[in-house]
Order: C-alpha cells, then sequence, then structure tokens
C-alpha cells in the first residue's frame, strides 16, 4: 500500500489557530459566541478559496471543449426536491443518548453506546438533512421552500436550455459552483462538514454504454488535479463506495479521500448517476429532457457522470497538506508551501528601511506589480521576521528594495521555498516574476 506510515502534515488545532491568527477563516459570529461550526473566510481565507474555485473552474471549463459553466439559484421550485429523491430520501440516521442528550449520526458511530458518557441510544430515526423555509409573506405549507442541499439539480433542471442555448453535442458537461446547506446532525472538524458550503459540481452527459469509460475518465481527471496543485499523492486515496453505502440514484461511485487529521475522509466524489435525474424530472415536470442523436436518429436519456467537490474541503485539504514546519535557529519556521496559483498572495514587497526615499521606490513597485497580481507591503520590524510573516502565508516571492536599489535601479527576489535570493533589475521585474510563477 503506497499510502501506509504516511501522516497528515499537521494537527487540526494548528490549522484552526494559524487561519484566526492570520486572516484566513475566523469563528463566525464571535462577538456573540459564535454559531456552531459557521465560519467565514477572513482577508486571506477569501483569496484562497476563490483561488481554488478559479484553478477548478479553468480546469474543468475553460480548458475543455465539452464543458460550460452556468450559476442557477438556491431557492427552486419545491417539485424539483420531490423528484430528485431528496423529500422523501435525504435523510442521515439520527440517534439521541437517553442520559446525556447529545445526538449522534448513527452510521458514524460504532457500537450500542453513546460515544461520550456511554449511556443508552434511542433507536435510529430518519432526519432529512433539508433547510425549510417559506417563500413570500405567507408562511403555510404552500409556500414551502429548500435551501438546496446540492447544486446538481439546477443544472438537471436546465438540461434543455443548456442544450438548446449552446447547440452541444455528447459528450458535454456543465459546471458549476455555489452554495448548499444541509442540516447536519453533527457538523465538525473545522470547515470539513459544516451546514452552510459551497461545492464544485460537473454533470457530464453521455451516451449510455459510454458511462463507464467516462467515469474513469473523470475519476482520473479530478485525482490529478489535487496533485497538479500541489497536494502529496501519498496523502491522496481513491475508494470505492461498496453497494450498501451507494446513494439512490448511483450505479458506482468512488470518493477522492485525503489523509485529514482525523483519518481519511472524503474529499470530492465521483458518481454515476445513471438518467435517474433526468428521467425523474422529465416524469414528474412533463417535459422530456431527453436527448436527440442525430447521427443513429435516436431519443434518449444520457448517463451522468457526476464528480462533486466541495469548495471548503478543497480549501482545508489544500491549507493543510502546504502546512510545513522547519528548525530555524531556536526557533520554528512555520511554511505554507502553497501552489503559486493557490498562495493569496503571489508577492510581498518589503522596503529595507522605513526611510523615505526606499519606501517611495518599494511603493511605485508595489503598485506596478499589483496591475498583475495579489500583492502586498510591509516596512514592520526585521526583514527576518518579515519574511518569516510572508513564509506563514505562503507568499511564493518577497521582492526587497535596499538602498542599493536607488543606485542601481536593482532589487532582491527572494524565494519561499529555496530562500534564494537573486537581484535582478527592477524594469525586468514583471517578465521574471512572471516566468517564475508560471502565469
Ligand atoms: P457525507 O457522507 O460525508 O455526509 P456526502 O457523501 O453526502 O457526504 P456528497 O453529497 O457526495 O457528500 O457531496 C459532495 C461533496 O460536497 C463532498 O465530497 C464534500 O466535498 C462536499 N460536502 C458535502 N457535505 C458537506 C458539508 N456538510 N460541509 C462541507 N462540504 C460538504
Amino acid at each position: 500500500m503506497k499510502n501506509e506510515g504516511i501522516q497528515p502534515t499537521t494537527t487540526m488545532e494548528k490549522i484552526v489557530s494559524l487561519a484566526k491568527r492570520r486572516g484566513f477563516i475566523f469563528p463566525n459570529s464571535e462577538i456573540y459566541g459564535g454559531l456552531n461550526s459557521c465560519w467565514d473566510y477572513g482577508p486571506l481565507g477569501v483569496e484562497l478559496k476563490n483561488n481554488v474555485k478559479r484553478a477548478w473552474w479553468k480546469r474543468v471549463v475553460q480548458q475543455r471543449d465539452d464543458m460550460v459553466g452556468l450559476d442557477a439559484g438556491i431557492l427552486m421550485h419545491p417539485r424539483v426536491w420531490e423528484a430528485s429523491g431528496h423529500v422523501e430520501g435525504f435523510t442521515d440516521p439520527l440517534v439521541d443518548c437517553k442520559s446525556c442528550k447529545q445526538r449522534f449520526r448513527a452510521d458514524h458511530i460504532s457500537g450500542e453506546k453513546c460515544p461520550e458518557c456511554g449511556g443508552e441510544l434511542t433507536e435510529p430515526r430518519k432526519f432529512n438533512l433539508m433547510f425549510r423555509t417559506h417563500l413570500g409573506p405567507v408562511e403555510d405549507e404552500a409556500a414551502i421552500v429548500y435551501l438546496r442541499p446540492e447544486t446538481a439539480q439546477g443544472i438537471f433542471v436546465n438540461f434543455l436550455n443548456v442544450l438548446n442555448s449552446t447547440r452541444k453535442k455528447l459528450p458535454f458537461g456543465v459546471a458549476q459552483i455555489g452554495k448548499s446547506f444541509r442540516n447536519e446532525i453533527t457538523p465538525g472538524n473545522f470547515i470539513f462538514r459544516t451546514r452552510e458550503f459551497e461545492q464544485m459540481e460537473i454533470e457530464y452527459f453521455v451516451q449510455p454504454g459510454t458511462d463507464e469509460e467516462f467515469f474513469d475518465h473523470w475519476l482520473k481527471e479530478r485525482y490529478n488535479w489535487y496533485i497538479n496543485l500541489g497536494v502529496n499523492p501519498e496523502r491522496l486515496r481513491i475508494r470505492e463506495h461498496t453497494p450498501d453505502e451507494l446513494a439512490h440514484y448511483a450505479k458506482k461511485c468512488c470518493d477522492i479521500e485525503y489523509l485529514f487529521p482525523m483519518g481519511w475522509s472524503e474529499l470530492e466524489g465521483v458518481a454515476n448517476r445513471t438518467d435517474f435525474d433526468l428521467r425523474r424530472h422529465s416524469e414528474t415536470s412533463g417535459v422530456h429532457l431527453d436527448y436527440f442523436d442525430q447521427e443513429t436518429g435516436e431519443h434518449y436519456f444520457p448517463y451522468v457522470i457526476e464528480p462533486s467537490a466541495g469548495a471548503d474541503r478543497a480549501t482545508l485539504c489544500f491549507l493543510l497538506d502546504a502546512y510545513h514546519e522547519e528548525p530555524d535557529k531556536d526557533e520554528i519556521r512555520v511554511v505554507l508551501r502553497f501552489h503559486p496559483e493557490l498562495a493569496p498572495i503571489k508577492v510581498a514587497v518589503l522596503p529595507l528601511s522605513r526611510k523615505e526615499p526606499l519606501v517611495a521606490m518599494a511603493k511605485e513597485i508595489r503598485s506596478e506589480l499589483a496591475r498583475h497580481w495579489m500583492t502586498t507591503y510591509d516596512d514592520a520590524k526585521s526583514i527576518g521576521r518579515r519574511y518569516r510573516r510572508q513564509d506563514e502565508i505562503g507568499t511564493p516571492y518577497c521582492v526587497t528594495v535596499d538602498f542599493d536599489s536607488l543606485e542601481d535601479k536593482a532589487v532582491t527576489i527572494r524565494d519561499r521555498d529555496t530562500m534564494e535570493q537573486i537581484r535582478i533589475p527592477v524594469a525586468e521585474l514583471v517578465p521574471v516574476l512572471r516566468e517564475k510563477l508560471g502565469f
């Protein structure tokens, strides 16, 4: 087994603390004591998560000619969720402890006693994970709508709109990024499992019979995406669902799992949803969501391959996997070795001193670089400390402006990973950094 002996990069406590201290992720509504398992993305976190979403979109939409994007609403017609099976079946088995009153997901605990206090548990009952609310001012049953628990259905109900407006031919896919909501019984592990989260989903429509081949294609493609963005392959594995784990609509499903601090857990699922959704929506709505194959002259329901990833889970995985600690004299150097595409800040500009001519030159350089990339400017404390501060948030390059710079119009670029420094003319800064960053 290639993954044997590999450990998580760090503990969740360290990541939660770094994330708060440096402005990646804050507890939600903190001044009111926080809201259970809800989190807010801070100035660096929003950059990181946007970069994750951008990298995904670039790979699955921009760089392919068989994919298009969509941005459907969070609120949808309630019959969508009847047709999809969510009203009836989107449930988790809930058990209560009769002694300490805590609640658990029956499929997440082993044994028949409460994992907290050893008390007796109730029989499992079905708990529907969809959040319900009312549309408009009348709060009666007829006005019930749900906050979508997955983005996928927005794609299925727009299948004909996409087909007719783009004139795509099978196989083709639709990608969507957006918020989903699940009233999870036991959220937790930081942003791994929350009740409000963002998904990055693809529904890829294929001719029945070619579904297995495209399932393999997408599983490989999605697995490689994480590796190409720097995740250590030893902390990634693929796990196929057993028949009793399979969702009601799925013919096959594989999870891409990452070695999180709490153990191997799902990062992304790739499922073969067959023609379940298009067929069900056709039956329920009366509108035929089928495909006319001009080559064979047949009408049929396409099969669907669904790679479904979480933007927050992916962000957590990239954050954890980038984390490194190294001895540094008597201290510990913490470095986030983000792939340059994901790093929240690409370049930090640091004047060696706060003397006016240096500051003016550094600010000018910074504003030139800011036209191309996210940058930051820092003139507080020693240069060594400033390098460490940038290492800790994963900035790939620091540009230092010193007293010689005023004379020779050259600056030093310092590399986060090798800590090597090179001196180059200011005039060459943009092309050199572009070459180093790769964009
Ligand atoms: P689980 O069995 O762990 O509850 P699931 O198999 O129901 O999850 P999917 O429906 O396959 O999850 O969701 C696809 C992806 O959406 C997941 O791989 C994950 O990245 C993300 N996701 C799902 N639920 C949550 C959540 N509560 N918080 C954060 N991300 C989530």
